[in-house]
């Protein structure tokens, strides 16, 4: 049996960039530091780095993010988790720092909000999908801005082409969003996201959880964060924001009703010390905590990291939840994979560890579908890479399509999608195909 999953990078790691040669253990834990330090223009990391990489690198961050539907912010936690000798296939530096290089032409079908969140929005940032839960975008700022965002539409600052629906933190607007939940009994369950929690200052965290809490029918509170993978600090030094999250959870209990947090790690090498440190806090507050993953191209799509991935998680009392299969938002075609390879690692993944703590590997139907089963595709031919789900109980009438990367598709599918006339083809016959497989099976 394999230690590997409880051996975490130890030390003052951070030392080993230029720019934090001199950064102490105490001021690399202090979540302001952290949040003050962090690279928002590509120019501002070369004289973190200084010397350890070629100019070139810079030059081809700085045209890659001009194309990003994502600005660029990255802790220097992160900065420092990433192998600057080996800038290129770095599984942290492909989630934040794109490079020219590197970046592949978008499918035709992608779309820059392409769950439709949009269209089931019934008060400003507020999603309400499914019949007993919504999610509410309480803001619009993370900690870190991930190239790949499925809410590129909405989140970080607007970028050259994209001009961003903000959701700024808004008493108002947050009053609709209450009083929508409350005009609705079926809502058991609310997602506060974004955005990010992390961002949240203390009393606006106490605000949106205590207002939650009071309505009689919400049983559930879920704060998204990625911040503990991304900036794990603030549970270690904002004692005011931890307590915040403590009371919340406990005045939940009082209720009966859970108060969780749900983040996201990608990788094993996101998980230091510090994350432990932090997860160690999480669990001795009593909070319970969920991870979601994205599934990304040459990051974490083969069974060894994956597998690390979750066991790693597991072992820090962080449930490995769900697997997303890469939502099918433009310009990161370069990190999207196939249904077939998210598949295939399920069955490597399952059975590793106990059942409770294998993630579900899932496709978030594009156009609204909400989260499928990876499996459960009415059709899927993987030379077209055109999957076809169904959602009965969100949408009953509707199929939702998910598009394979080109990239990944044989010689002969790759041919057919370069013909524009072939496009509609395609998705005739899969659909229609999907109608017969449904018939016969009903
Ligand atoms: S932390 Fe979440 S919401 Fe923020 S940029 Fe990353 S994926 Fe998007």
């Amino acid at each position: 049996m394999t230690t590997d999953h409880i051996t975490l990078r130890e030390g003052e790691f951070w030392r080993s960039v230029p720019g934090y040669a001199d950064i102490d253990t105490k001021t690399f834990l202090d979540h302001r530091w952290q949040a003050r330090n962090s690279i928002t223009k590509p120019g501002r990391l070369k004289p973190v780095l200084g010397n350890t990489v070629p100019d070139s690198l810079f030059s081809e961050l700085e045209q890659a993010i001009i194309r990003s539907p994502m600005s660029l912010r990255i802790s220097p936690y992160l900065i420092s988790l990433i192998n600057w000798e080996e800038p290129l296939n770095d599984p942290i530096r492909k989630q934040f720092l794109p490079l020219l290089s590197q970046l592949k032409p978008d499918h035709p079908c992608l779309a820059l909000d392409s769950l439709d969140e949009q269209a089931d929005t019934p008060v400003p940032g507020l999603v309400h999908r499914y019949p007993d839960k919504v999610l509410f975008l309480a803001l619009d700022t993370c900690p870190i801005y991930c190239r790949f965002c499925t809410r590129s539409y909405t989140i970080g600052p607007d970028t050259e082409h994209v001009e961003k629906q903000a959701l700024r933190v808004n008493r108002e607007r947050w009053a609709q969003t209450f009083e929508y939940i409350e005009q609705h009994p079926d809502i058991e369950d609310v997602l506060v996201s974004g955005g990010d929690a992390w961002q949240l200052r203390a009393e606006q965290l106490e605000q949106i959880g205590n207002s939650l809490l009071s309505i009689p029918h919400v049983r559930r509170l879920r704060f998204a964060t990625r911040g503990l993978a991304a900036m794990p600090q603030k549970l270690l030094t904002d004692d005011q924001w931890c307590n915040t999250l403590k009371t919340l959870v406990d005045n939940g209990r009082k209720l009966h009703k859970e108060v969780a947090v749900h983040t996201h790690f990608n990788h094993p090498n996101e998980f230091t010390w510090i994350s432990a440190a932090a997860s160690n806090r999480l669990m001795e507050l009593g909070i319970t905590v969920r991870n979601q993953s994205v599934l990304l191209r040459g990051i974490n799509d083969d069974p060894d990291t994956m597998r690390l991935l979750v066991r790693r998680l597991g072992y820090h009392n962080i449930h490995p939840y769900y697997v997303y299969l890469h939502d099918m938002v433009t310009g990161v075609e370069d990190l999207r994979t196939s249904v077939a390879t998210a598949v295939k690692l399920e069955k490597a993944v399952r059975g590793t560890t106990a059942g409770f703590n294998t993630p579900a590997f899932i496709c978030d139907a594009p156009g609204g579908g909400g989260k499928r089963d990876i499996h459960s595709y009415e059709y899927y031919d993987p030379d077209t890479g055109i999957a076809v789900y169904s959602a009965p109980a969100v949408k009953p009438d509707q199929l939702f399509l998910y598009y394979d990367p080109i990239e990944s598709l044989s010689r002969a599918g790759q041919l057919r999608w370069s013909d524009t006339d072939e496009h509609k083809l395609m998705i005739d016959e899969a659909v229609a195909l999907a109608r017969l497989q449904m018939s016969k099976n009903s």
